[in-house]
């Protein structure tokens, strides 16, 4: 998924791309100019917005993670780490979490593995219940779940493998966002590009796209990791 925002303006003469610090993409264009022209200028220009938004995902990255907490649907939990010869995997109780770590790995690439780990459950879940939602709009087989942590993107849906691919990163937030992400790119199936019959269908199937949105955002922002 790369989200956009068309800014469309009789004054304009050419189309511009141009990223916020909250990782928000605007593309501005003349008046006229349409969907599929605007589609175009983004994918040319895709391996730029690409190295942009992880430069600014970077920034923020090195900013803030110090592995004294995890976030876990939406809920800080103090970080314990316990050096384990096998596992990366993380471990809750009401008041905190473990992180059971391979001393082979670095703190990073365990806490990662974990997150990995620990998404699938509640990801695969999550699938089934929006296609569940989904099908009786658009009928579907249900796509094959993919985690990984990405750079500039919440997920992304190939046509090719039937395959949805998630950011191992929603699992720390709610999971009305979780919801929003996956039916964001199950909306693919039907419309492969973002114009107006996607967002009419998306909006059909998350009425309440446009707060989320915005929680998504400042989540995010507000993030460490
Ligand atoms: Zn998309």
């Amino acid at each position: 998924m790369q989200n956009y925002i068309i800014c469309q303006t009789a004054k304009r003469k050419t189309l511009a791309i141009t990223i916020s610090q909250n990782l928000e993409v605007k593309v501005r264009a003349p008046k006229k100019c349409d969907i599929k022209t605007i589609e175009k200028f983004i994918e040319k220009h895709k391996n730029w917005i690409d190295k942009k938004l992880a430069e600014l995902e970077g920034k923020s990255e090195a900013k803030k993670n110090t592995y004294s907490s995890v976030w876990y649907l939406g809920q800080e939990y103090p970080l314990q780490i316990i050096d384990d010869s096998k596992k990366n995997i993380f471990s809750f109780d009401e008041k905190q979490a473990i992180l059971f770590k391979n001393p082979k790995l670095t703190l990073e690439k365990s806490f990662k593995l974990a997150t990995i780990e620990l998404s699938k459950e509640t990801f695969s879940h999550r699938l089934i219940t929006c296609h569940e939602v989904f099908k009786k709009v658009v009928p579907s087989s249900i796509p094959h779940l993919k985690i990984k942590f990405l750079k500039s993107r919440w997920g992304s849906l190939s046509h090719f493998n039937k395959e949805i691919c998630l950011n191992a990163k929603l699992i720390y937030t709610k999971p009305e966002i979780i919801d929003y992400v996956i039916m964001h790119e199950l909306c693919h199936i039907k419309h492969k590009n973002h114009g107006k019959n996607f967002y009419k269908l998306f909006l059909q199937l998350t009425p309440d796209l446009k707060e989320i949105r915005k929680s998504l955002k400042i989540f995010f922002k507000n993030l460490a990791i």
